[in-house]
């Protein structure tokens, strides 16, 4: 199946496959209200949607925005729109009037599809009010009609049909072109990464909209078992779902591995928080190594972690079977196909031990961002897309990520890593999560500043609590924090609860640096 050209093909082959088998399990608050769509119904009601999509004017390469919740109306929709050609932009749900009005006036979409009233706010309103075009809502129902009018669906994946968005964490978020192609491969990397089984039950923290949605999709449509969604995901309440359909393997991020964390130190010993679980499985973010030893210890299910980017839905991503250490430490090794390059600013290959910056070719690789200007300084004169992240090999072939090149803080021309201040910072029992960035400084050029995130019960949290712990695990002075912010929670997104630091940076940068250390 992973021979698919198109993601509609492998739809086809799939549900040729086993028709009657459950690709997606929506989990409602009430049992009662649960809802399954089997391979041959998605198959053919994607179809059906296709045709409706045809009636409104859709054609191939239409461009077609979405901001839906994670439904299995959403996943209807986006196949039926694959199933056309058309070019689809997800946008996340929970997105609001800016990122929103970015993303149309970007992509250009002509429609717009939407949720109606969702969570209480009105997206169609939001729509018209944005002077969007061609808005149709797309919840309880969808589009449809007799596909036998339908052309024949595309027969290449070369195409660009798909703009992402990336999470905006240094700036705008750019548009990324993706093919059915790259997300195909994306999706062959994850599961041969995974290992996993038809017998298995996989679910999504995440939604749609982002890019582990395809990766996922792609993911069940190869192995042909299914995924359990939440269309508002929450803990507690996810985990009733998660028990009453027995997932095997949970998707998510560092963020949601706590969370399922701090459920399970609920409970007394011995009781599990998804009994079912054995992998918990994510990435997107960094993920300290305590985390790791305390899920496998405390939750007893395997943690693989991967590093992944809205331009490459999968670079690496940790073997089930990989030791202990690799598994707490590295983001894994790369897939097949996937050539990683760790180089010097100037693009001179660097090797194992060495950091530099992280630069990758493969198929799985966007196709370049929509803005044309954003494109050439993207891809060095290789074709390898140069990421703006810091790291090195080691000498099995294992990804250390050690920051984002945006995320040294240049003090008095000496570079500090805001990642090794913070690997520490987690080991300090009053922090609970933590951001450092670089504040610009008249006397420094930039001062390094620490936001924390308070864990209750861990003692003192002062400037000098925390350089003088710093100092005592062997940081060097010229490191040490300057500025220490301690908040009640830092500023995330909405998918993978990812700490936006353009934002600590705007708020901290003007604040008078109050105590000279
Ligand atoms: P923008 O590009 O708009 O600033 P962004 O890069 O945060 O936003 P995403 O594409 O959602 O948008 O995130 C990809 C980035 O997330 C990677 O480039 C990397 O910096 C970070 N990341 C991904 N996986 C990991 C990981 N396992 N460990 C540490 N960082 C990671
Ligand atoms: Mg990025």
């Amino acid at each position: 199946l992973g021979s698919s050209r198109t993601l509609w093909e492998l739809v086809e082959r799939r549900a040729a496959l086993t028709p009657d088998a459950p690709v997606l399990i929506q989990a409602a608050d009430d049992p009662a209200d649960d809802r399954m769509l089997t391979f041959g119904a998605l198959r053919d009601r994607a179809e059906r949607v296709a045709a409706g999509l045809y009636a409104r004017g859709v054609r191939p390469g239409t461009v077609v925005a979405w901001q839906l919740p994670t439904r299995i109306e959403t996943a209807l929709l986006s196949f039926a729109l694959a199933r056309l050609g058309a070019v689809q932009s997800p946008v996340i749900p929970f997105s609001r009037e800016r990122e929103v009005g970015f993303a149309l006036r970007e992509s250009k979409a002509e429609h717009f599809a939407v949720p109606g009233v969702w969570r209480g706010f009105d997206h169609t309103e939001m729509a018209r009010g944005l002077g969007a075009r061609g808005v149709f809502e797309a919840h309880e129902e969808l589009p449809d009609a007799d596909p036998s009018v339908l052309p024949a669906p595309p027969a290449d994946g070369a195409d660009v049909r798909w703009i992402y968005w990336t999470s905006g964490t240094t700036s705008d978020p750019k548009g990324v072109l993706h093919t059915d192609r790259s997300l195909i491969a994306g999706g062959s990397c994850l599961a041969h990464a995974l290992r996993l089984k038809a017998t298995d039950v996989g679910s999504m923290a995440f939604p749609f909209a982002h890019i582990a949605g395809p990766d996922y999709t792609v993911m069940l449509l190869l192995y042909g078992f299914p995924a359990v969604l939440f269309e508002h995901f929450a803990l507690p309440d996810a985990l009733a779902g998660y028990r009453r359909h027995g997932v095997t393997v949970a998707g998510g991020s560092t963020a949601f591995y706590s969370m399922f964390l701090a459920e399970q130190r609920k409970l007394p010993p011995g009781e599990k928080v998804i009994p079912t679980l054995r992998l918990l499985a994510g990435g997107g973010a960094p993920k300290p190594p305590e985390i790791y030893h305390a899920v496998v210890r405390e939750m007893g299910c395997a943690l693989t972690h991967g590093y992944g980017m809205t331009e490459v839905p999968m670079i690496t991503m940790g073997a089930p079977d990989d030791t202990a250490e690799n598994l707490a430490t590295t983001e894994g090794r790369p897939p097949p196909g996937m050539e990683i390059r760790i180089t010097d600013a100037d693009g001179r290959w660097l090797g194992p031990g060495v950091d530099g910056e992280v630069r990758l070719r493969g198929e799985a690789v966007c196709r370049g961002y929509l803005d044309p200007a954003q494109d050439t300084a993207a891809f060095d004169t290789d074709g390898f897309l140069v990421t703006g992240d810091l790291g090195h090999l080691t000498e099995s072939g294992h990804l250390v990520l050690t920051g984002r090149a945006k995320d040294v803080i240049i003090r008095k021309g000496e570079n500090v890593s805001a990642k090794e201040i913070e690997d520490l910072l987690h080991g300090h029992p009053a922090v609970g999560d933590v951001a450092v960035i670089g504040l610009p400084d008249p006397e420094r050029g930039e001062r390094v500043c620490a936001v924390v995130e308070r864990r209750p019960g861990g003692g003192a949290l002062t400037l000098e609590a925390v350089t003088a712990y710093l100092r005592g695990e062997g940081l060097a002075p010229y490191k040490l924090p300057e500025q220490l912010e301690v908040v009640e929670a830092l500023p995330r997104n909405e998918t993978l609860r990812k700490v936006l630091k353009y934002k600590l940076r705007e708020r901290y940068a003007r604040v008078p640096l109050t105590r000279e250390p």
